[in-house]
């Protein structure tokens, strides 16, 4: 069967290369004489490729020498505890800003372990977390110990167009569905977390990127497994690690070096975003129900207005090759992800598709 174009907010597309460099490497890794997924992970062969993931992933986002990077598992909502566990270290409050359903539940794990407060929101949007909240510094508490937002809300196709001002407050951002995507200033942030499964491997690793201060003030009754102390100390192998997560990983930093890094992937980026956005400002069959300066380059949301029709463009689409359209179950409609691996040619058949659709099925 031949590839098709994967729509699906995750786990999604890997590039190619990477696919047939790790099924090359898949039974014998270099001169090991094994599969990587048969090696244990205090091997030399292991503990260079853990190295070399790291080393590759510092180049590509340019990360300061004063931030950690650790590999670890439990996916992003794990750290919707791990973060307040470690880092609600001196006033034991933090603020939220609630741009879409992870934030909201991130905020909801949170409450668990501190007094949190939510600075912002845009669930009250039409429709909901259609937009992102216009924060100042002043909506933030002077004593929070830390902010919290989500970079890219994956479910509404929302991206934030400014990075909050929150003083000395360190900010704390969950880039799940954008990491990697394009360049970002880790400076301006206390800690950045992600889930693999979109822009980076297959399901099963989570990166965390933290500030060096940060680490070393989690509560006592913190499970050892989240104390990013204990991780940082343990070179990310306090436990077994998901080790052909990172490998694969490794084979992404390092097709973003090649390509040219982030520079690049931001052009091809916008590229396939605004072929999609200018084709959807230019009709009126669909809407995208986002506010414009907040559309995510990531997730492209859109409806018919139609429900019936819209169940039908995710069934036909799929048929055509262009699968997993159909948008979350919380907002119905189609979203498009088109992560990095996502070619340009996946979002010109989609947007042929979706004008052929349009045309076979007017509405009545
Ligand atoms: N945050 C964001 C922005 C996400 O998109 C997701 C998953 N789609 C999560 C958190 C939860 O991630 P995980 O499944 O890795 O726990």
């Amino acid at each position: 069967m031949e590839r098709v174009y994967n729509f699906s907010a995750g786990p999604s597309m890997l590039p190619l290369e990477v696919l047939e460099q790790a099924q090359k490497d898949l039974i014998c890794y270099g001169e090991s004489g094994m599969s990587v997924m048969e090696m244990s992970h205090r091997s030399y062969d292991f503990e260079e490729i853990l190295h070399s993931a790291e080393e590759s992933l510092r180049k590509v986002m340019d990360i300061p020498q004063n931030y950690k990077v650790l590999f670890l598992q439990g996916g992003a909502s794990t750290q919707f505890a791990a973060v307040p566990l470690n880092l609600l270290s001196e006033h034991k409050c933090a603020d939220y800003i609630v741009s879409g359903q992870f934030s909201k539940k991130a905020a909801t794990e949170a409450k668990k372990y501190g007094d949190i407060a939510i600075a912002a929101s845009s669930a009250g949007a039409t429709p909901t977390f259609s937009t992102i909240p216009e924060t100042t510094k002043a909506d933030f508490r002077p004593d929070a110990d830390y902010v919290h937002i989500c970079f890219n809300n994956t479910i509404y196709g929302t991206k934030f167009h400014y990075i909050p001002d929150t003083g000395n407050i360190p900010l704390v951002a969950d880039i799940s569905s954008c990491i990697i995507s394009e360049p970002i200033d880790v400076s301006k942030f206390g800690m950045l977390y992600a889930g693999a499964q979109k822009n980076v491997a297959p399901a099963g690793l989570t990166i965390v990127i933290i500030r060096e201060d940060l680490v070393g003030n989690a509560r006592p009754d913190t499970p050892a497994m989240l104390d990013y102390k204990n991780m940082v100390e343990n070179d990310s192998m306090y436990n077994t690690p998901p080790c052909w997560c990172i490998y694969m990983a490794k084979l992404v930093f390092d097709w973003i070096l090649s390509i040219g890094g982030l520079e690049e992937m931001k052009r091809r980026n916008e590229r396939k975003a605004s072929i999609l956005y200018d084709y959807l400002d230019g009709q009126d069959y669909y809407t995208a129900p986002v506010d414009k300066k907040c559309r995510s380059m990531m997730n492209v949301v859109f409806v018919t207005g139609d429900a019936d029709l819209d169940k039908k463009f995710a069934t036909e689409a799929a048929k055509a090759g262009l699968k997993n359209l159909k948008g979350h179950r919380s907002v119905g409609g189609m979203r498009a992800s088109i992560y990095n691996a996502m070619p340009e040619e996946g979002v010109v058949k989609l947007v042929e598709f979706m004008k052929k659709f349009a045309m076979e099925n007017p509405k009545l």
